[in-house]
């Protein structure tokens, strides 16, 4: 990598890194055969600051610039699928909202407990059984106010973390006259009376990280836990998005990189008609191809960061990048299964699982569609030359 990363930058690059490989990689496998979530690791994530990138530091986080925050979730993605969502998820999505735009007495409240690796995790529940792509006019879940408290009735669907959460950041219309003011954001903590979480989510991929329909029966939730103002969650959900697109651009780099070292040393070790297969130049192009859209997809991901920590809109880098990342991922995925022949279907070589790992990153967080939509508003948005 020959971007011009800081010194400090490239510290934390090599800590993550020296940690993901200790404690999260060698049970990358396991975790995802068991479907269990890596508790082992993740508690020592908080001293390490992988559980507060986002999150000021006197709120207990590491307060990140956004490049090095996506240098930390691509070394994950690299390490384990299912571990770099769930932490990707807890980051950019649960803690993101409340850090972003929630009061002081919000934040010191719910994002303590979270960031040391003491608690459980965060997490955001968007997504209805009937509405994901279009949140705006399909949220259903509603929340009405009773004195000091609202009540929240509805259903949630795939939230990543819900059972391994103290609290889920919850989407909710508190005003039926419908719109893009209707909607808002409650912290809704795990514990409450009516809150129900469902079985875990039998997926193809990603099993060690735990994803769940939520359901909401008249969940009394204190009216202090709105985040920022009534009415303004669509925009607050849509920044979250921007940020957490970053997030699993810089994921799927990293899963395509585990992909490309994998198919490298298969490719020197492998023989065929008496040579390496690494010779021909049909599995040269494939790992030339491989490395050229990594390199790409990275430096798009670096670039949409950029723009965030210099506070500029990034609405539109970030769009791109999650596309561009996470197509050339599964591309990537899918030739270092072929590169591995009949073995590269086999659950005793990573790629397999890589592979079915990746296939999330083009439809969470924003499926290709909606990021090409966002991606052509901007520029049908921007004037003309
Ligand atoms: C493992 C996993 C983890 C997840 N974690 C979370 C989470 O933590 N929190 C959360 O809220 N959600 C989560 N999701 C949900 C995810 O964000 C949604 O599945 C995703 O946004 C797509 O929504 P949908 O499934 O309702 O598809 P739909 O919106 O029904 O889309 C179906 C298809 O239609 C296309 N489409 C829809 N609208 C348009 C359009 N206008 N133009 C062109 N094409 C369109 C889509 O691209 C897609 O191909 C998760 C999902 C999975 C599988």
């Amino acid at each position: 990598m020959d971007f011009d990363l800081s010194s400090e930058q490239l510290m934390w690059r090599d800590a993550v890194h020296d940690f993901v490989n200790r404690e999260v990689k060698p049970r990358a496998a396991e975790v995802a055969e068991s479907a269990t979530f890596n508790w082992e690791a993740t508690r020592k994530m908080g001293p390490l600051g992988l559980l507060g990138l986002n999150v000021p530091e006197e709120y207990g986080g590491t307060g990140l610039e956004a490049i090095s925050a996506a240098i930390a979730i691509e070394e994950l993605g690299w390490a384990c699928g299912s571990t770099a969502l769930a932490i990707a998820a807890h980051n950019g999505l649960g803690c993101a909202p409340i850090a972003n735009f929630g009061s002081a007495e919000l934040k010191s409240r719910f994002l303590p407990n979270v960031v040391s690796g003491k608690g459980q995790l965060a997490a955001l529940a968007l997504t209805e059984p009937g509405a994901g792509s279009d949140l705006k006019g399909g949220i259903k879940t509603r929340a009405v106010r009773d004195g000091d408290d609202w009540v929240i009735n509805g259903a949630k669907m795939w939230t990543t973390n819900a059972s391994i959460a103290d609290f889920i950041v919850t989407l909710v219309r508190t005003d039926s006259a419908g719109g893009s003011r209707s909607l808002s954001l409650i912290v809704v903590p795990t514990n409450l009376v009516g809150l129900s979480i469902g079985p875990a989510e039998k997926k193809m991929g990603l099993m060690g990280s735990p994803t769940h329909a939520v359901s909401y029966q008249d969940v009394r939730v204190p009216a202090a836990n709105l985040v920022g103002e009534e009415g303004r969650g669509l925009s607050y959900t849509l920044e979250t998005l921007d940020g957490g697109r970053i997030g699993i651009g810089a994921l799927s780099v990293g899963l395509a990189r585990a992909a490309l070292e994998e198919s490298l040393r298969y490719a020197r070790e492998r023989e065929t008609f008496g040579s390496p297969i690494a010779s021909y130049q049909a599995i040269q192009w494939m790992l030339a191809d491989a490395a050229t859209e990594i390199e790409a997809a990275r430096l798009m991901v670096f670039n949409a960061a950029f723009h965030k920590l210099n506070g500029r809109p990034f609405a539109k880098q970030a769009a791109m990048a999650k596309l561009f990342a996470t197509e050339a991922a599964e591309r990537i995925c899918r030739n270092a299964i072929q590169i591995h022949g009949g073995y590269g279907y086999s659950r005793e070589f990573p790629v397999e699982r890589i592979y079915r790992d990746a296939r999330l990153m083009t439809i969470g967080e924003g499926t290709s569609e909606i990021q090409r939509l966002v991606i052509a508003r901007s520029l049908l948005d921007e004037p003309s030359a």
